[in-house]
């Protein structure tokens, strides 16, 4: 599984520095594939066939453009396996969800999108004025490796269906579903420039990106540093970005829940990917009366949770993405030892899997919220459960974080726990076990960043406004 080109200007082109980066597999630990090492020159020349493709893309009808994200969703379909066994590898996610979750899902919002452009009122009367919609221009787009294709689908499906042109730089860990998306694209002869791939790393090409001149609105999705320079660089050329951070989603759990549910929930949505996500409920609120009984129903399930190897139909944890992402799991683990929080499950390495980036799920319990490990986004398996006193001091903690990206309330009634959740400052909060929407907007408070992604409001972040007066 070979990219030696980038893709751009409707074709793929040989990188200017003829440099490559490895693709390595979490499991295995063995390289997988290689892909270009892109240069400042690769993006410039992408940005060119990015700035010509928008001129017509923006002028088709909208119904054109949406039947050409039907058709790229279709073609994305036949690649399913491929893009599943690619991330499997690149991320160590388990291969059913990495069926379903990680190719399938953000496959089906290509096709959604179609829809809300159809739906989106594009002009509107206001007294004189009309007021127009019109897509921002190129976007420069920078994903990182946790969802490769999800996070790539939640800036480019709702760029393309605005009008605007996209170049796109993928996470060097895990580029391969970004290059198949390339392919597909290709295959289906989407207009020249609208869809441009250059891979490569985040100093070199993800920095030509953001800086150049020609790109008109940046869309990061990726770490709180990252996210700083970014918008910082970008400050600098007054473009508008949308920054998809990082989280420590706190899960409250009310003294009326039925434990029984909710624990387990908790759980599971903590340690999904191996805990690499970035919405995860990394910090269990639970009533100091009930804390030994939250940990009991803890370990219980986290025993259900089979860790191994990916490709293991029975598997349900994966290793880690990779060797850097190992060892800043296990120095979390360390500190949290240090700082006096107790392990209740896991907390090392598995002895039974010498091979690949493995970390033990992890559950600390009497843990602080102002522990480094209930303050830090971990990113792995790592569960905090914390205990409280009264309902207002679980908001004050839950809300005792410089990040607010998502989180859960779980309560005896619906309504007690939509009061709760109507006070956390963060962009998502599940209530008694409701389901993700692929409808609803998804982004961040506070440091977890700025705009919304996913459904029909992330269309509006690609557009600008025009007021004609008559
Ligand atoms: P990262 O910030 O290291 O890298 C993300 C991407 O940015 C990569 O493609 C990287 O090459 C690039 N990059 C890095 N420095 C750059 C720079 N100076 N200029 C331009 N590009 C640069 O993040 P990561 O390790 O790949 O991903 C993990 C992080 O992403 C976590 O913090 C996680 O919470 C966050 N995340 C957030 C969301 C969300 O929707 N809020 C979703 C997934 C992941």
């Amino acid at each position: 599984m070979t990219y030696d080109k980038h893709y751009y200007d409707g074709t793929w082109q040989s990188s200017t520095g003829g440099e490559t980066i490895a693709v390595i597999s979490s499991a295995t630990e063995q390289e997988v594939a290689r892909v270009p090492r892109g240069t400042a020159e690769d993006v410039d020349r992408a940005v060119k066939a990015a700035r010509r493709g928008f001129e017509s893309w923006r002028r088709l009808p909208v119904e054109e453009r949406a039947q050409w994200l039907e058709k790229l969703s279709a073609a994305m379909k036949t690649r399913v396996p491929r893009i599943a066994e690619a991330i499997a590898h690149e991320v160590g996610t388990a291969i059913g969800f990495a069926t379903k979750v990680q190719a399938e899902f953000p496959i089906m919002m290509i096709g959604m999108n179609a829809k809300f452009i159809r739906e989106t009122k594009l002009e509107e009367e206001l007294g004189n004025s009309l007021v127009i919609k019109e897509p921002i221009g190129v976007v420069g787009c920078v994903t990182p490796w946790n969802y490769p294709l999800h996070q790539v689908v939640c800036k480019i499906a709702p760029a393309l269906a605005a009008g605007c042109a996209v170049v796109l730089k993928p996470a060097e860990m895990a580029p391969l579903s970004a290059l198949m998306l390339a392919d597909a694209a290709h295959e289906i002869g989407l207009p020249k420039g609208v869809l441009n791939v250059v891979s490569g790393s985040g100093r070199v090409v993800g920095e030509a990106i953001v800086a150049h001149p020609d790109v008109d609105m940046v869309s990061f999705t990726g770490s709180l540093q990252a996210g700083r320079r970014i918008a910082s660089v970008a400050g600098e050329g007054i473009k508008k970005v949308c920054l998809e951070l990082g989280g420590k989603s706190a899960f409250v759990v009310l003294d009326d829940a039925p434990f029984d549910k909710a624990i387990p929930a908790g759980v599971n949505n903590c340690m999904q990917n191996s805990g690499q996500t970035c919405s995860a409920w990394t910090r269990m609120l639970v009533p100091r009366s009930r804390h030994d009984e939250a940990v009991e129903f803890a370990k219980g399930q986290l025993a259900k949770l089979t860790l191994g190897d990916p490709f293991d139909k029975n598997t349900r944890l994966g290793p880690l993405a990779s060797a850097a992402q190992r060892d800043s799991v296990l120095g979390f683990i360390e500190q949290g030892k240090k700082e006096g929080a107790t392990v209740v499950a896991g907390g090392g390495k598995p002895a039974n899997l010498p091979t690949g980036f493995y970390v033990e799920p992890t559950i600390f319990a009497h843990v602080d919220n102002k522990m480094t490990i209930a303050q830090e986004e971990i990113f792995g398996p790592v569960l905090a459960i914390i205990p409280y006193g009264s309902e207002a001091d679980a908001i004050a903690i839950a809300n005792d974080s410089q990040y607010g990206l998502a989180g859960g309330v779980w309560g005896g009634t619906n309504e007690r726990a939509l009061e709760v959740a109507k006070q956390l400052r963060t962009g998502q909060v599940d209530i008694n076990g409701g389901r993700f929407n692929a409808l609803a907007p998804f982004g961040g408070y506070k440091k977890s960043g700025i705009g919304r992604e996913i459904g029909p409001l992330a269309i509006e972040e690609y557009f600008q406004l025009k007021s004609i007066q008559r």
